[in-house]
């Protein structure tokens, strides 16, 4: 039988986590926001009030609009606190053991018809909901970056997952005002498996020299009519993200033609992973961003 969902738990709060309470909030559902660190609750929330003033300033949503989805969220810096959740999505680090071990104190908490959604950007859904006690009410949300922005959303079943789970986040999703795109469970799904080998490729076009990072992102951007080169765009993802997507890749199709830029693997290894390091393929220390290289 489907579940009416009606509050949602969100677990990372990072820029995933902030995008998908926000758009959630604007939906009309109560939204929990955990995270492990005390603090990007706090400063998720802060982001959130942040995005959505800048949408009342544009218009796109009144003040009261602003106020009532701000007083939808509550921040929960424990896992029990998701107790009363019909849905929760999980958007931490894309790294499966972390995830897991979230999923194993997550079942104990919830009620049993509560759905589990994943935002993985690349992991498989099906192997994810084998590690939880309901593969059957398992599914992968994956939201693009920036949420409150981006229109798809591309939903993926597990090999289990129910028709009443499929058509309860179908619902959800449609309730944000967003589409649908249905993806198989293979790696990296749609959007990734084509937009990550490209990114991947631009870093291997900079590590052999055929351009600089301004030339590759102006090639990119006016050449292709792309509104990001793929190196700014490697920076807004996480260069960390991007590298594990890449591993999946490599993995999950075991085909040399994934294999991550070793100048990728470098960056990730220094700590500059992009804009929310403040140093990637650009700095962003300054006034405006800088390139590395
Ligand atoms: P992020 O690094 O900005 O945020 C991750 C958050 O998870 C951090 O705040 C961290 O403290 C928290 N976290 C880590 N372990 C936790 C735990 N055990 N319990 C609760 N919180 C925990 O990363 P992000 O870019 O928001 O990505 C999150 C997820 O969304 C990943 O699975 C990623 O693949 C996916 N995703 C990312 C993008 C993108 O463009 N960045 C797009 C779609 C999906």
């Amino acid at each position: 039988m489907a579940l009416a969902i009606k509050k949602v738990g969100v677990i990372g709060s990072g820029q995933m986590g902030n995008g998908i309470a926000h758009v959630a909030a604007l939906g009309g559902f109560d939204v929990v926001l955990n995270d492990i660190a005390a603090d990007r609750i706090k400063s998720a929330l802060a982001t959130i009030n942040g995005n959505l003033s800048r949408q009342v300033a544009k218009k796109t949503i009144t003040e009261e609009q602003r106020k009532q989805a701000l007083a939808r969220i509550s921040g929960a810096e424990r896992l029990e606190d998701l107790a009363g959740c019909d849905l929760v999505i999980e958007t931490a680090v894309e790294k499966e053991d972390v995830k897991r071990k979230i999923f194993n104190e997550l079942c104990s908490v919830l009620q049993p018809e509560a759905i589990i959604a994943s935002n993985t950007s690349s992991i498989s859904i099906t192997r994810l909901a084998a590690t939880t006690d309901r593969p059957e009410r398992f599914i992968g949300i994956h939201f693009m970056n920036p949420v409150p922005r981006m229109e798809l959303v591309e939903l993926i079943r597990g090999i289990a997952t129910d028709d009443a789970t499929f058509e309860a986040a179908k619902e959800f999703v449609a309730r944000l005002g967003k589409q649908v795109a249905v993806s198989e469970d293979f790696p990296a799904f749609i959007v990734n498996r084509i937009l990550l080998p490209m990114i991947n490729e631009a870093i291997y076009t900079l590590y052999e020299g055929v351009g600089n990072v301004e030339a590759i992102d102006a090639a990119m951007k006016l050449g292709a009519h792309h509104p990001m080169g793929p190196l700014e765009l490697a920076d807004f993802i996480g260069l960390d993200t991007c590298l594990s997507i890449m591993q999946v890749l490599h993995e999950g199709l075991a085909d040399s033609k994934y294999r991550p830029c070793p100048l990728l693997v470098k960056y990730v290894e220094a700590g500059w992973l992009g804009r929310k390091t403040q140093r990637g393929f650009y700095d962003y220390r300054g006034d405006k961003p800088v390139p590395t290289r």
